[in-house]
């Protein structure tokens, strides 16, 4: 696997943070993220993804009712064809556990 972004820094923009970046599923179970940028959901290609973190055992296990089987952190680097925004997003199970979205906003 090539090493992700060319091994350059990646960190998500003022542009997606904070809520902005947004998305939804088609008639299946694709998630699509929507360019925070361009009007009427246009959607981002993914261009690549990494392993940011992976752990062997997930450090919130013992504080929630299910067990994660480990804990990890992906990136991908989003990119809009119609507006050539460009910047990253990260899931990761080691993040907030739980709760509502003003709440994690808040952290
Ligand atoms: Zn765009």
């Amino acid at each position: 696997m090539q090493i992700f972004n060319n091994g350059k820094p990646y960190h998500g923009s003022e542009h997606i943070s904070e809520g902005k970046l947004k998305g939804a599923t088609d008639r299946n179970d694709y998630f699509y993220y929507f360019c925070p940028k361009c009007p009427d959901n246009e959607i981002l290609r993914l261009l690549e993804y990494g392993e940011h973190d992976t752990q062997n055992e997930n450090p919130y296990n013992n504080q929630c009712k299910s067990n994660a089987k480990y804990g990890f952190t992906l990136v991908f680097k989003l990119f809009c064809e119609k507006c050539e925004f460009t910047d990253f997003v990260k899931i990761s199970n080691t993040g907030y556990q739980g709760g509502k979205h003003s709440d994690v906003l808040r952290v």
